[in-house]
């Protein structure tokens, strides 16, 4: 590129935001650059979020099963062991895979790919420090969307150095299996990252504050489950607990604790501490200062309806602004964002967006929780629907579970739908395209399921929400 081209669309920020944005600019006709610091694309994501994660807890779960679950299935193996640098390799050859994917379509759709930090420096101007040296170049843009992520919140008092003390990205990349891990909050990245390490063969303790785990927008029925499950497979969890210090004393951490309303201290023991406690807004070098452009208080830029900051041509999507930190709402907004650029409208219903746990079982949701709803004064009902009525689910013995119904009590329009079981992941979708289209529970209960398929159990627990399961 040269300093001299003027884009249609600059793009902060190459995570699934930003490079979504990006190649949706570039369809749009519009000349597009990304800009990106980290040396690859797919931002947190791909290179040390979902897509990592993912891997690590697809092969520690078929690890723990030959080690637990295969003998019952009339399956007897020999010596079992794990190779853990082969399983770190099978995470990095998924990572850049992936990430290299999205470099040959950013090349398809025509995007410049500018590797650097960006940096605003005037209206239309951002300045770009070239991450493998050399001289810094200012790009021009009618228009920018930062997508420029977030980064784990640390804890006061404990630092981390990714070895002993970890955020998510130090527990992605451990060289031997911990024998003791501790986890700092009991949230999304506490519980896939407490399972895998637990399935491996750590001994894991969660510490939440909140008197339940899951983190926000969990439904506290499915809360309740999933924690009893997990605590089967053997982790341990101290709930309604805060931590109050810690210290590193040679190869051991320690962690006190006590109550969260105060009262009994008790200290920890591990050689690995995970910190999980939520993950913040990240504008680093982005230079909003110097457009006086403004966060709130948790740090995350403010935008209108339109990802718009107070200058219009700046829009702002993903983690860094507003709403949920998930991969798939960035996406939409990138989308969203551009299509307010190239037409002058965009559209992202935040009521249907879905949230997945993959630990085993799965846990998804879309919608409100049971606790929302009732707090909102709605009168509603409920319809639930165990997976160990579900003939699938028996026949494959994977009984943990349920799905959950809940719909407003005069019309039947549904309100949230909950699911802890095998496949959740996939099977929230069916949820969430019945919430798009203002579907009742009926409306599933008399749509035809395919016998025997895990999904019966989404139909029987809409049908329990207006009239009686079949099954159960
Ligand atoms: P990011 O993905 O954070 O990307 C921002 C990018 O901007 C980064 O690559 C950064 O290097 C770059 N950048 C920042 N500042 C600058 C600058 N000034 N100049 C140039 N580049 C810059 N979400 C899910 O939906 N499903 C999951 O399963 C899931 N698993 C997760 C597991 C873990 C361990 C973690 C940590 C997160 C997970 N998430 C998951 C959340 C998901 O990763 C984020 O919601 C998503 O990555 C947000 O996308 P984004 O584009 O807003 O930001
Ligand atoms: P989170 O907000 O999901 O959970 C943090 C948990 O830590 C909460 O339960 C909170 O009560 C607890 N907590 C906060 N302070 C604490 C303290 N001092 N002591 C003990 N507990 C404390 O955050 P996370 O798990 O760090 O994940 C960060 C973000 O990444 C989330 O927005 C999450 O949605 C996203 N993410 C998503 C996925 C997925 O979609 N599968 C996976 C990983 C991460």
């Amino acid at each position: 590129y040269s300093s001299e081209t003027e884009h249609d669309v600059v793009v902060i920020g190459g995570g699934p935001g930003g490079y979504v944005a990006a190649i949706k600019a570039a369809q749009e006709g519009l000349k597009t650059a990304c800009v990106e610091k980290r040396g690859a694309l797919g931002g947190t994501c791909l290179n040390v979020g979902c897509i990592p994660s993912k891997s690590l807890l697809n092969n520690s779960h078929i690890y723990h099963q030959i080690n637990h679950d295969v003998k019952k299935r009339g399956i007897d193996v020999g010596d079992v062991k794990l190779n853990l640098g082969q399983m770190m390799k099978a995470k990095e050859e998924s990572v850049s895979g992936l990430t290299k994917g999205i470099e040959f379509l950013f090349k398809k759709n025509g995007v410049d790919y500018i590797k650097g930090t960006g940096t605003l420096v005037g209206e239309h101007e951002i300045k770009v420090n070239p991450l493998e040296g050399g001289e810094v170049k200012t790009l021009k843009a009618k228009n920018i969307i930062i997508a420029t992520g977030s980064e784990a919140t640390p804890f006061p008092g404990l630092e981390i150095d990714e070895k002993k003390i970890v955020t998510s990205t130090g527990a992605i990349a451990l060289t031997e299996v911990p024998k003791k891990m501790v986890v700092i909050g009991g949230g999304i990245i506490g519980l896939e990252m407490g399972s895998v390490w637990s399935r491996l063969g750590a001994e894991v303790t969660v510490v939440e504050y909140l008197g339940a785990i899951g983190g926000p927008g969990m439904d506290a029925e499915v809360s309740k489950n999933i924690q009893r499950t997990l605590g089967k497979q053997g982790i341990k969890f101290k709930t309604g607990t805060k931590v109050v210090s810690g210290s590193v004393e040679g190869e051991t951490v320690k962690i006190n604790v006590e109550a969260a309303k105060g009262g009994k201290e008790e200290t920890l023991e591990a050689d690995v501490v995970l910190v999980a406690i939520g993950r913040r807004p990240y504008t680093e070098g982005l230079g909003l200062e110097n457009l006086d452009l403004e966060t709130d208080e948790r740090g995350r830029i403010v935008i209108d309806s339109e990802y718009r900051t107070k200058l219009p041509h700046i829009r702002v999507i993903g983690d860094v602004t507003f709403g949920a930190m998930l991969a798939h709402k960035a996406e939409e907004e990138g989308i969203a964002a551009v299509e307010y650029i190239s037409k002058g409208y965009g559209h992202v219903n935040y009521g249907a967006i879905p949230s997945v746990m993959y630990t085993h079982p799965e846990v998804a949701w879309v919608g409100q929780s049971e606790q929302d709803v009732k707090a909102s004064g709605k009168e509603y009902s409920v319809g639930t629907f165990p997976f160990s009525a579900n003939s699938r689910a028996k026949t494959n013995l994977d009984t943990d579970g349920f799905v959950k119904f809940i719909a407003d009590k005069e019309t039947d329009r549904i309100l949230g739908i909950h699911i802890v079981g095998p496949n959740a992941g996939e099977m929230i979708a069916e949820g969430v395209l019945a919430l798009e289209y203002g579907a009742s529970c009926e409306d599933i209960g008399r749509t035809s399921h395919a016998h025997p398929t895990l999904s019966e159990a989404f139909k029987e627990a809409a049908m329990a929400t207006y009239s009686k399961a079949i099954h159960s």
